[in-house]
Order: structure tokens, then sequence, then C-alpha cells
């Protein structure tokens, strides 16, 4: 079967709003290191890392050895009613890294169901449907996780389970807040944030819900301290904050470990997925024991934290320590974007360079305006493939390119990254109308 058979049967069977990328999707068929192979034969270097989820890089020994002595166990499911060591074992690990005193971990398989769990508790614990989220936020493809998503393109329901009121981003090149000084913004957000309080809420609403960086939204970051200037407020009413660290979780931000540690205040709640499984199904939330512990029912999961997906867990926060891919993702990250931004300096057609250690995005727009360009962008997302490197694409637009490769990336595979990326750029901006 050829790719193109493949795409017409993918296309015959999958549902409309199921996105491929690239005019001419990729099949991959291997991967090993930072590099994927299609099925043609072509190598990319991967600075996308399956939408930052290959957080080690791919088969990896490691990582393959500790998910093949599970398999040979024959435990490859048993759902979670019995007691399963290597789950025990990540969750422990999980909540000592989380931060959060005495904490409690409910595995899940994707990033949306830790963030409808985290939901699910919050509302409970307070009694509440009304919750806060952030425009331009992405939180998953379910029904609640949907609801709390503040980007139209990807809400595929207009529907909403939740009473959700909505407060301003930190976006620096966009949005009320962008035109304020960097000084000035943290105290506009609670000023948002009090009057969101005061005028769409009752007051007892259950959690606000914030990416440290939007993800999806463009690697859009809030100020420094934002969520602690939030948490202030939100104290004051008993609301819950949840950190959802899908794709700033296990060091990828590289100053810290989680993106909320940049914020200066512990989140009540933090959703995790993407890195934690280099490509299982792992996920979950990890937080307050009052608040885990409210739910009154019994209940259990089939597959989160299975013994094959947190066999992978283990080895995966056992690989990040012992090899320090925090510090790396600093370094390399640093590489990236000075590289980036002596690169564009100057150009017209790049609003900002920005995001922390290897969680970068590059936003295109219109010459020397802040209007998106999502039509250069795609050509440079293209031209990038054409060299041989993957990337990825966000934005409210779609006009921001986003780089978060593996952890593992080497100084040597940056330059060669950056290489194509600045190229890629030149070549499609000098060409551009
Ligand atoms: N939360 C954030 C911040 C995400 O970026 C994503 C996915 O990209 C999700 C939640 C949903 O995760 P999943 O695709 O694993 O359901």
């Amino acid at each position: 079967m050829t790719t193109d058979d493949l795409l017409a049967r993918h296309r015959a069977v999958l549902p409309s709003w199921m996105m491929l990328y690239y005019a001419d999707p990729i099949e991959l068929v291997s991967g090993s290191g930072r590099r994927v192979t299609d099925a043609q034969g072509r190598t990319y270097l991967d600075f996308f890392g399956g939408v930052l989820t290959n957080s080690i890089g791919y088969d990896i020994p490691e990582i393959r050895e500790a998910v093949e002595r599970q398999l040979r166990t024959g435990i490859v499911h048993t759902s979670t009613i019995y007691l399963i060591r290597q789950q025990v074992e990540l969750a422990e690990k999980i909540a000592r890294l989380s931060g959060i005193p005495d904490a409690r971990v409910f595995f899940t398989n994707s990033g949306t169901e830790a963030n409808e769990a985290a939901l699910l508790v919050a509302t409970n614990f307070r009694r509440s449907h009304q919750v806060l989220a952030v425009r331009n936020s992405y939180h998953g493809r379910s029904y609640a996780a949907m609801g709390v998503t503040g980007n139209r393109n990807w809400s595929v329901s207009g529907l909403n389970p939740l009473q959700v009121a909505w407060l301003h981003s930190g976006d620096r090149v966009r949005g009320l807040l962008s035109r304020l000084p960097e000084a000035d913004r943290i105290d506009a957000a609670v000023e948002d944030l009090r009057e969101v309080l005061a005028t769409q809420t009752a007051g007892d609403v259950a959690c606000l819900i914030a990416e440290p960086i939007q993800g999806v939204g463009g690697f859009v970051a809030p100020p420094d301290g934002l969520f602690a200037a939030w948490k202030k407020v939100l104290d004051e009413h008993g609301i819950l904050l949840v950190s959802d660290e899908v794709q700033t979780g296990w060091g990828r931000t590289g100053e810290h470990f989680w993106g909320y540690q940049a914020h200066g205040v512990t989140p009540d709640l933090l959703t995790f997925a993407k890195g934690v499984g280099n490509g299982f199904a792992l996920a979950g939330v990890v937080g307050r024991a009052d608040v885990l512990d409210s739910v009154s029912g019994i209940s259990f999961s089939t597959f989160g934290g299975n013994p094959l997906s947190a066999a992978a867990g283990n080895a995966v926060l056992d690989y990040l320590r012992d090899h320090d891919l925090q510090a790396n993702a600093a370094r390399v990250g640093a590489i990236l974007a000075d590289g980036l931004r002596a690169a564009v300096a100057g150009l017209d057609r790049v609003a900002e360079v920005r995001g922390r250690g290897l969680m970068l995005g590059v936003e295109f727009v219109r010459p020397g305006t802040t209007e998106p360009d999502p039509v250069l962008t795609t050509r440079v997302f293209e031209a990038c493939r054409a060299g041989g490197l993957l990337a990825g694409k966000g934005g409210l637009h779609g006009n921001v390119l986003r780089m978060g490769p593996p952890l593992t990336l080497t100084e040597d595979e940056a330059r060669e990254g950056l290489a194509i990326l600045v190229e890629a750029i030149r070549s499609c901006v000098a060409e551009a109308v």
C-alpha cells in the first residue's frame, strides 16, 4: 500500500476534522534518536517530537528495554483493579516532583482526559460548574476540556457543559494586554480577573485552568509571576488553580521542571501528559489530597496507569534525571533561540521569536504590522520539511512556527536544524508578497 493509498483510506474512514500536517501528508515508519524516516525512505530531523511528546527521542535503548521487560511478563494490560507496582512507583515519583505537598496522582491516557479529571474533581470539590479559563488556550478535545479551550479553530463543538468566563492571555504581540508595557501587564491581568469574577460569575467559581505557556496558542507566555498574582485573588474566594503542564512539564522549559515555577506559586492541581510517556499513552492529574480525595464514589480506570505505559513513564523519568535533560534543554534551547533571533533581526515579517528552553516559536506577520501572516508561516513550514526538518504550527491565526524537539537534542543537531530553519525563513520571506 502506498502512502497515497493510505491517505485516501484515512480520508474515507476518519472524521473530516482530523487534520493532517503538510499539503502532502507524511507517513512515518521508523525513528532513531532525533530523526524519523518516512515510507519513502526520507529522513527528517524532528523539531516537533510528535507535538512535544517524544521527550527522550526515538528507539532509546533504556526506554525500549524497560517496556520490553514489562511486555515479557505477559502483562500488557490488566486494568487498575489490581495492584500494579510500576503504577505506584510512578505515582510516587510524580507526586514528589510536583512540588505539591502530600499530593495524590490519578492516571489517564491523554492530556484531554487529565484536564477532564481535573475539572471533574475541582467542580465536585467546590460544588460549582463555573470555571475560569484563558483566551487562546487549548486543553483538549473532550466535552469539558474543549469547553475551556479558548480557540474557536480547535473547538469542534460549540456546546459547553461548564459555565466559563474568559480571562485575557499575556500575549505580547496581540490582545488587549499586549498594548501595555511589560511592567503593567500583571496588574492589568489581576484587574481583569477581579472584574470577570465580579461581573460574569456568582463568585462560587470552581477553578481557573491555565497553561504556563500556551502551547497550541503559539507558545504565548504570560508575564512571569502572573499565576502567583492570580492565586492571591483566587485564594480570597477558595478558587483552585489548575496548571495545565501537558506541554510545559518535565524540564522542557529549561529553567524549570514545571512551567508554573516561573510564576512563583504552586498550583492546587497540575495536569500532565505528552513527554512523560515518550510516545506511550500516559497522562494524569496530580494535586492536593483533599481535592483529589473529595470524590465520594468509587472508581477505577481500565487503561490509566497501565503496566506498559507506567513502565515507560518510570524509564522516562529516570532517563530525564540521569541525563539532566532539563539542563540540556536550557543549553541547547539557548543556542537555537540566539541563532534564530540573530537570523531574523531586522526582518519585518517576524514579530517575535519567543519561548523557553526547547519550546520556541516564531511569529510571522504582514510587513511592519502585527497582522498575522498564516500563508507565509505555511510556506516556511513546508520549506523546512523540504529541507529535512519537521516543525509545528500554531497560534490563534496559524501564524506561529513551533519548535519542541526531544530534550536530548544535541548541539550539533540544534545547529543543523537551525541552518535549515534560517534558510527556509530567509528564502520564503524574500519571495513573500
Ligand atoms: N493540554 C494542552 C496544553 C495541550 O497542548 C494538549 C494537546 O496538545 C492537551 C491538553 C490535550 O492532550 P491530548 O492531545 O493528549 O489529549
